[in-house]
C-alpha cells in the first residue's frame, strides 16, 4: 500500500482552487503572467479530464489599478465600486486565458446571505452541477459591490471553505504568495521550517505564520488554515502552496511534495447539510430549554420536544437555523425549527398531545428534530 498520503491527490478528478489577490497583482494591475500560467496548467489537466473551479479575489486590486487609486483609507462603498469596476477586468483575464485552448470561463459572485439562505445555497449547488455538465470552468468571487458585511468581515478563503459542500471537490487547493504554512513568520525568520504535513489541523501545532494580510488580500495564513480545517472537517484533503511555483497544480495533483498538506479528517466527517448548519448559515434566533431537556440533548442524542422549551427568542420561520440555549445562556446545539416563533412561544412547555390541540392539526412532535441539530460539543470551534 502506497503510505504517502498525497498519493490520493493523484486521483482527484473534481478541484477546487483559491487564489489570492496578493498574487493576482502587480500593483499595477492584474498579474496575467500567473493567470495566464494557471489557466494554462488547468487547462492541460482539463483535457485529461480534471475539473476545476477556481475561487479568484482581484476584483478590487484591478479596480485599485484602473482608477489609480493611491492609499489605504478608501471608503467602503469606494471599495465595492472598485470592485465592480475590477471584476471586468478579472473574469475577462481568465475567459481570454482559457479560450485559448476552447475552455469557457463562468462568472458566479456570491454574498454571505446567498449561503445563509438554505434554497438559495442549494440552488447555487444546482447552478454548479450544471456548469460542470457545460464543461464550463466556474471563477467565484464575493459579490462585493452589494455586501456590505462581506468586505468587513470575510475573505475569499472562507468563501472557498464554504462552498466546498456545493462544488463538491475531492481536494482544495490554496494558491498564495509563500511555499506553505511555516513553523514562524519566514519573513522575520528566513529559516523558519516549512511544515509539509498536518495530520489533525485542530491538534498541531501549527503555529502558522499567521502573517498580517497584505494591503489588497485580506485573508493571511490563518485564514487558509482555518479553510482547510473546513476541508478536513468535510473529508478533503487541503494543499497550500506558492502560486509562483510552475504548473503548481498539475505538480500537486501528481502528489509532488509541494507546498502544504493538511489531511482530511479520518473519522465523524460532516455532511453537506450538518456543515450548512453548524458553520454556513446563521441562527435566526434562540429556544432556551430546562435542565431535563438539555441533558437529553446532550447526554441521550435526542430531539428537541416541545415539554422542555422555557423561553423562545428572535423572530424565525419554520425550516430556520435556530441556537439551543440552557438557561445560564450557554449554548448546546443549533438546528433547524420545525416551528416559527410564535408557534413554538405557543407549544412551549406543551406534551405532544397537548401540541397537536394546540396546533389543531397533525404537526411534527419536535422542535427540533436531532436529524437536524448539531450539538456544540460536535462543532469544533
Ligand atoms: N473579493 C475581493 C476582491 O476580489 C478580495 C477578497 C480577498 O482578498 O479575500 O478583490
Amino acid at each position: 500500500m502506497d503510505k504517502n498520503p498525497r498519493s490520493t491527490l493523484k486521483k482527484c478528478r473534481r478541484v477546487l482552487i483559491k487564489i489570492g489577490s496578493k498574487v493576482l497583482n502587480t500593483g499595477k494591475g492584474l498579474n496575467n503572467r500567473v493567470i495566464d500560467r494557471l489557466c494554462d496548467d488547468l487547462s492541460l489537466l482539463r483535457d485529461q479530464g480534471k475539473e476545476f473551479a477556481l475561487v479568484s479575489s482581484g476584483a478590487i486590486a484591478e479596480g485599485t489599478a484602473i482608477m489609480r487609486v493611491k492609499g489605504n483609507g478608501v471608503t467602503l462603498s469606494k471599495k465595492q465600486a472598485l470592485a465592480a469596476i475590477g471584476q471586468g477586468s478579472l473574469i475577462r483575464a481568465y475567459t481570454d486565458a482559457f479560450r485559448r485552448y476552447g475552455y469557457t470561463a463562468a462568472q458566479i459572485l456570491i454574498t454571505r446571505e446567498d449561503l445563509d439562505d438554505r434554497l438559495r445555497y442549494l440552488n447555487i449547488r444546482n447552478t454548479f452541477t450544471a456548469l460542470f455538465e457545460y464543461d464550463a470552468i466556474p471563477i467565484i468571487n464575493e459579490n462585493d459591490t452589494v455586501s456590505v458585511e462581506e468586505i468587513k468581515f470575510t475573505d475569499n478563503d472562507m468563501l472557498a471553505a464554504m462552498i466546498i459542500p456545493l462544488v463538491e471537490p475531492q481536494a482544495l487547493i490554496v494558491l498564495t504568495d509563500t511555499n506553505g504554512v511555516y513553523r514562524e513568520d519566514p519573513r522575520v525568520n528566513p529559516n523558519a521550517e516549512i511544515i509539509r504535513e498536518i495530520k489533525d489541523i485542530r491538534s498541531e501545532d501549527v503555529k502558522a505564520h499567521s502573517c498580517e494580510a497584505g494591503s489588497m488580500g485580506r485573508g493571511g495564513m490563518q485564514s487558509k488554515i482555518k479553510a482547510a480545517y473546513h476541508a478536513s472537517l468535510l473529508g478533503i484533503p487541503t494543499v497550500i502552496a506558492s502560486a509562483y511555483v510552475p504548473q503548481v497544480v498539475s505538480s500537486v495533483l501528481e502528489g509532488k511534495e509541494i507546498g502544504t498538506y493538511v489531511h482530511p479528517r479520518k473519522k465523524g466527517k460532516l455532511t453537506q447539510k450538518d456543515h450548512w448548519i453548524s458553520y454556513v448559515t446563521r441562527p435566526k434566533g434562540r429556544v432556551v430549554v430546562d435542565r431535563g431537556a438539555a441533558a437529553m440533548i446532550l447526554g441521550q442524542g435526542k430531539s428537541l420536544l416541545p415539554c422542555g422549551v422555557v423561553r423562545v427568542e428572535g423572530n424565525f420561520q419554520a425550516g430556520d437555523p435556530v441556537e439551543i440555549v440552557e438557561e445560564d445562556g450557554r449554548a448546546i446545539a443549533v438546528g433547524l425549527s420545525n416551528f416559527t416563533t410564535e408557534d413554538t412561544l405557543k407549544i412551549k412547555g406543551a406534551n405532544t398531545k397537548e401540541v397537536f390541540r394546540i396546533m389543531g392539526h397533525e404537526c411534527d412532535e419536535e422542535v427540533v428534530h436531532r436529524n437536524n441539530m448539531i450539538v456544540k460539543k460536535e462543532l469544533l470551534s
